[in-house]
């Protein structure tokens, strides 16, 4: 498996899987979220609405994920997760690790070849840049042992600061 870091928008990007950085609502918001929605129409929302009748009526708690249609991105599947908002009395960064974790076993259950991942709660959950990467490829290097389908973890990062970031952490975890 490898890792590799590309510059851009995660929408479109060719893999088998998407990870989206929702909300516990599943129902839409801004950031990745938006964008997803925004080109993946409404096949997508659809498949969120049904989730929240049925197996998540309360939302989809924090580090946990699943899967729906990618509509009519250039993947397969979209992966949902939500990631924990920042906190400075609070370590949540077990919540932060368990959505890269569940994120790539679902990937991997689904017989998902390649995996997308934006930089989860580094957005309007205001994770610093530094720590999110760190936690990101950490978490990906400590799971990978548990992959066999899963060929390549791609991350997607908007702009340079957020690449610097995960290029740096990538060097030092050793993923
Ligand atoms: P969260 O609510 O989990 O913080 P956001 O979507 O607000 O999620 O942001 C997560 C990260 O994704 C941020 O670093 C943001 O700059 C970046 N981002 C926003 N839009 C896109 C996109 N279309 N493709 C890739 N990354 C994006």
């Amino acid at each position: 498996m490898t890792v590799t870091l590309v510059r851009g928008d995660i929408t479109e990007q060719a893999v088998d899987a998407v990870v989206n950085a929702a909300n516990s609502s599943l129902l839409g918001g801004g950031g990745v979220d938006g964008a997803i929605h925004r080109r993946g129409g409404p096949a997508i929302l659809e498949e969120c609405r049904a989730l929240r009748a049925s197996r998540y009526r309360g939302g989809l708690p924090a580090g946990e994920a699943v899967a729906t249609t990618a509509g009519r991105l250039p993947a397969r599947w979209v992966i949902h997760t939500v990631g924990p908002v920042h906190s400075l009395s609070e370590d949540r960064s077990h919540l932060l690790a368990s959505c890269y974790r569940s994120s790539l076993l679902l990937a991997e259950e689904l017989g998902a070849r390649s995996v997308a991942f934006p930089a989860i709660s580094t957005g309007v959950y205001r994770w610093p840049l530094d720590d999110g990467a760190r936690i990101a490829l950490t978490t990906v290097r400590d799971t990978r042992s548990r992959l066999e389908q899963v060929k390549e973890v791609r991350f997607v990062l908007f702009d340079s600061t957020a690449y610097a970031h995960f290029e740096r952490a990538l060097r030092e975890s050793g993923a």
